[in-house]
């Protein structure tokens, strides 16, 4: 089988495998139990924090595990908006299901969600989100790097437009940025990352909060590993998150020099084809690469590289089932290139003989339609 799909998904490393066989063979203890063991269970989990951190060039934040990005973003939406006085919101028409979903539920509760005009680029036009940021303003919500396009937006000069209002509580979804980008300090209050995209298991992810940010938690159960998110932390994951992160840094440039090259390949290859069509722009992550199939629907497609056992997406792997690209709409108008398009992704892990295969099954496609 070919494997195109590490944005929704990656497989679990064989060293986060090993790492976490060790690890339970020697700990179980409840890191919120007082006795010697549970306090060394307590202090995997802060060293694992720490970790995280470093890893992360970030210092002044508390690391909130999560059960993954889905719940992180939850809380941190619905955390800041309850905690605060403000009914109004602005994000972009690039963020991951969890983030809308979550913003329709809050302007259902009377929320003003304004959405953010996107360039050509598919960066936010800045003059745009000048425009709408107010003193009401509550929450920015803007993901660094979008998972269907794998558009790496300006976080930096977007902080700089919410600077005349300190009040601002500045969200960044980063779920398909760690482990891909190196992040700078104190460009956000809160970060959503979640273990699986980065070769770590699914139900471990994490909210990164500036500092002394105050948030209502969503799940209440009294004091933790933090005061935002209660129950018993499952050390064994939060261990392993620290592992994934840590390898993912440390192997950070060799991956993505190796995944660069893919891209590039894919690309020329694509280009020898009038149906194909590259959709992702030039700031884009190199492990996302979107294509369309002019004239044909991305779910067929999608279908019948499954069927011979080649694996990619339409859209991003929580709203597939959805006819066309929303995403690849917004940014090129062009509805045929909404409908069929393609969503492949990425790893170090994968060849170049992988990504032959693909070409050669989409022409196969075509020629028999
Ligand atoms: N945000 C983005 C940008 C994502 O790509 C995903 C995963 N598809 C999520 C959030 C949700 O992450 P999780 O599966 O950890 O809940």
């Amino acid at each position: 089988m070919i494997y195109l799909d590490y944005a929704a998904t990656t497989p679990v490393s064989q060293h986060v495998l090993s790492e976490d066989q060790q690890f339970n063979k020697h700990y179980f203890a409840n890191p919120n139990s007082v006795h010697a063991l549970g306090l060394e269970a307590l202090q995997i989990a802060l060293d694992t924090s720490q970790k995280i951190l470093s890893n992360l060039g970030l210092k002044d934040y508390e690391v909130v595990y999560t059960s993954g990005a889905t719940e992180s973003n939850n809380l941190a939406l619905k955390g800041v908006c309850l905690s605060r006085k403000g009914g109004h919101i602005v994000t972009t028409p690039f963020e991951h299901g969890s983030i809308t979903a979550t913003l329709n539920y809050l302007a259902s509760l009377g929320y003003v969600v304004d959405v953010v005009d996107i360039d050509k680029d598919g960066l936010v036009d800045l003059d745009n989100l000048r425009a709408l940021v107010n003193e009401d303003t509550v929450l920015v919500s803007i993901g660094l790097v979008n998972s269907e396009l794998g558009v790496v937006q300006n976080l930096q000069e977007i902080k700089t437009c919410l600077e005349p209002f300190p009040g601002v509580v500045f969200h960044s979804d980063m779920t398909q940025a760690i482990g891909k980008l190196e992040i700078d300090d104190d460009m956000v209050d809160l970060i959503s990352l979640s273990g699986h995209k980065i070769y770590g298991y699914k139900g471990i992810g994490a909210l990164l909060v500036k500092s002394g940010l105050k948030l209502s938690p969503l799940i209440h159960g009294g004091h933790s590993l933090s005061n935002i998110r209660s129950g018993t932390p499952p050390l064994s994951l939060i261990y392993s998150l620290g592992v994934a992160i840590d390898d993912a840094y440390r192997q950070l440039s060799d991956h993505n020099l190796k995944v660069f090259h893919l891209k590039s390949y894919l690309i020329n290859l694509i280009k020898s084809y009038d149906y194909l069509v590259l959709n992702s722009p030039d700031y884009s992550v190199p492990h996302i690469v979107n294509i369309s199939m002019l004239g044909y629907v991305g779910a067929d497609i999608q279908k019948f590289l499954s069927d011979n056992q080649v694996y990619v997406s339409t859209t991003s792997a929580c709203s597939s089932g959805a006819k066309s690209s929303r995403v690849v709409k917004v940014l090129t108008g062009d509805d045929l290139r909404a409908n069929g398009a393609i969503r492949i992704s990425l790893s170090h892990l994968t060849t170049t003989k992988e990504l032959d295969k693909l070409v050669d099954l989409l022409e196969v496609y075509h020629e028999s339609r």
